[in-house]
């Protein structure tokens, strides 16, 4: 007959405090992810022709097929 596995005493479940974030807190993660939506807004509505930043159309063929998926006028 061989001996049981040693088993360890069962303790209570410990809790654990969920963090609770303010939205003051998130606040500047609010503002930095809308300068970042709407940069990549621009450059895939209106990086073009007279409003291009960059000269060249190597940022337009980059998002060119989002462009097209989100319906901005294009040729
Ligand atoms: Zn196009």
């Amino acid at each position: 007959m061989s001996t049981p596995a040693a088993v360890e005493p069962r303790t209570a479940p410990t809790t654990v405090p969920v963090p609770v974030v303010s939205l003051r807190g998130l606040l500047p993660y609010w503002i930095f992810a809308g300068i970042v939506l709407m940069l990549a807004i621009y450059f895939v509505g209106a990086e073009e022709g007279a409003t291009s930043v960059f000269a060249g159309s190597n940022v337009h063929e980059l998002v060119h097929d989002a462009r097209h998926l989100l319906g901005f006028p294009c040729h």
